[in-house]
């Protein structure tokens, strides 16, 4: 369900070059090595890791990071996603506690709390993430919560489980076009997120949607505008557009990369539509600037 990307250049002769504007530098920075202490105290799982996420030095080093509930195997196969897929652990009760604890030590004001999709229990991890989020309301005073979660196979009961701990931001990525969410999302449906993100705004007017989009998989123009139209339709108003990167050889492969003009262009594209708020870019990711978005806090970059 989350916008799991990492920063491998594309292996093979199929593939484009990765262009000059996706080359990222890490350096390892004391804040970096703090926040990498902490997760591994807590044992906690981020998808910053998971996915190896090219924002991961810069998004630590301020004190972000998106944390994955539910442990770091997946029960879906995404062909975009780095993600393990196998049989998942047992749900850890003390979870919740964790992710609070390192949110307050953090100090973080916006956390962005996901997890691996777990169709493996009943409720697909909905109580997990109430728990989370009532963890951080009593722990991290102050601190605001963005979750991005599964589609719960479309279950109201298992979204109203989760608004019903109020969330500051929902969260629901629809990741691609419809024509080719069978390729890149095999479990998932683009009818079902659609419903998912409408559902959320009927159950709870007051809570915030948001969406994420990747463009590079192979998706037309035409497609892309009547994908945000679609989103937009279900009253969803918050938006990202990051460009596919492809894990590993093993993953589907970049079409394309998209300049960043292009990806400006859509920004706009999407505001005029009425997205109220939008980032677009090539290494925008779902939880990215979750903050700014959510109109929380000062764009910080
Ligand atoms: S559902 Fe699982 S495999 Fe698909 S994107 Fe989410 S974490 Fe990755």
């Amino acid at each position: 369900m989350s916008e799991l990307l990492q920063i491998e250049a594309p292996r093979g002769r199929r593939h484009p070059e990765r262009p000059p504007w996706l080359r990222i530098r890490f350096r390892q920075t004391p804040e970096l090595e703090a926040m990498q202490a902490l997760v591994r105290e807590k044992r906690l799982n981020t998808v910053c890791q998971s996915a190896a996420c090219p924002n991961l030095a810069e998004c630590w080093a301020r004190g972000t990071a998106t944390f994955m509930l539910g442990g770091n195997r997946c029960t879906r196969r995404c062909g975009f996603c780095d993600v393990t897929t196998g049989r998942p652990e047992p749900l850890d009760s003390l979870e919740p506690a964790r992710v609070a604890d390192a949110i307050r030590t953090l100090g973080l004001r916006f956390a962005v709390i996901t997890a691996v999709a777990r169709d493996d229990v009943a409720d697909g991890g909905a109580a997990h993430f109430a728990a989370t989020i009532r963890a951080v309301r009593e722990r991290a005073p102050g601190c605001k919560v963005e979750v991005l979660i599964p589609d719960f196979k479309g279950s109201e009961e298992a979204l109203a489980t989760v608004l019903d701990a109020d969330p500051d931001v929902l969260n629901h990525n629809v990741e691609t076009v419809a024509r080719l969410q069978r390729r890149v999302r095999p479990q998932a449906k683009y009818a079902r997120s659609l419903g998912v993100l409408a559902l959320a705004r009927r159950l709870r007017p007051d809570i915030p949607t948001k969406t994420g989009i990747m463009l590079g998989l192979g998706e037309r123009e035409d497609e892309i505008r009547q994908t945000l139209l679609d989103i937009q339709a279900q009253g969803c108003g918050l938006l990202t557009i990051g460009q596919y990167v492809r894990p590993s050889a093993a993953h589907l492969p970049v079409e394309r990369y998209v300049p960043p003009a292009e990806f400006e262009a859509w920004g706009e594209e999407a505001r005029r539509i009425g997205f109220r708020e939008v980032a677009s870019g090539p290494l925008v990711r779902s939880s990215y600037r979750a903050e700014e978005l959510a109109g929380a806090l000062p764009p910080s970059l």
